[in-house]
Order: C-alpha cells, then structure tokens, then sequence
C-alpha cells in the first residue's frame, strides 16, 4: 500500500518511470520545487525544473532525489529533517516551532494544547509548509504520530511499573 504512489506517472523520458528513491528502494512522496529551492544549501543553480520527491526513509540519507538520478542528501539542507533525525532539539512543526523534545515533555493536556495552536495557526494562513518544512506539507500527522508514540511509550512504563508492584 505504502508503495502505491510509485506506479508510474506519466513519464517525461525512459528512466522517467517511478519515484522510488535511488538510496533506500523506498517511495518518495513529489515534493514542490519551491520546497526544495527553499530548503537547500547549495545553489541553486544546480536544480532541475522539476520531478523532486522527497524520502522520508529514516536511515537513508537522501531527502530529495529526481527521476534523472539527482539525490540531495541531509547535510545539504539548510533545516535538520525531523524523518532523518527524530531527536530532541530537531523541529517537527517548522512553521510554529515545535521541536521532538518539546512534545515527548508535554503531558496530554499540553499535546491537546499545541495541536490546537497549530490548527489555529493552519486556519488563520499562518502556515508555511510548502518552504518551512523539508517535507512541504502539513505536519500534524507527523504531529499526531509523534503524541501517539509517546504516549504508548508511558503507558508501557506505566505497565511495567504496574508489573513490578504487583497491580
Ligand atoms: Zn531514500
């Protein structure tokens, strides 16, 4: 399923077929060219036109990569991408300024909080995904995943604590 938007779309020249990623196998999601002139640290003269997709692969290090074989790899971006580098100080809301470490710290009633702000900021046009975030779009599922994991990850501390005093 994952690999549904790879079915070949509508080729420009022979090696112009699918958006798999040269470095990982994995589908990369078309990404705007304006993201990507946004989000590098090289030259701008060096991009193609068009056909950037992005790699959300978390081991791979290539975040934008052509149909022609160009790849654009993480430490030429100007911002650290939250997919490569999941960590503490790393941005998952661009526009807003969330960071990973700010929400693994939040409790529920602070997650509630934050998600409101961003779909407030997203309602009133405060937004600015498509140059903000490496990703060009919306990051509330990236958002909504994240507030997920950690709070899978208390309830299983919570278990385990459970566990260990016999509850
Ligand atoms: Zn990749």
């Amino acid at each position: 399923m994952a690999e549904a938007c790879c079915v070949p779309v509508a080729p420009r020249g022979d090696d112009a077929t699918t958006g798999i990623c040269p470095h990982c196998g994995r589908c990369g999601r078309p990404v705007a060219l304006a993201t990507v002139q946004a989000q590098v640290a090289i030259s701008l003269r060096t991009l193609m036109v068009e056909g950037y997709r992005f790699c959300a692969t978390a081991h791979c290090p290539s975040v934008y990569f052509t149909a022609g074989g160009q790849r654009i790899e993480r430490q030429q971006l100007r911002e650290r991408v939250f997919q490569k580098e999941p960590v503490d100080d790393v941005l998952v809301c661009y526009c807003f300024r969330y960071s990973v470490g700010t929400l693994q710290r939040s409790s529920s009633a602070e997650h509630a909080a934050i998600l409101a702000d961003i779909v407030a900021g997203t309602q009133q046009g405060q937004c600015a995904c498509e140059s903000r975030n490496p990703q060009g779009s919306c990051c509330l599922g990236n958002i909504r995943r994240l507030i997920q994991d950690v709070g899978a990850s208390r309830l299983n501390s919570t278990e385990v604590r459970d566990d260990a005093t016999g509850h």
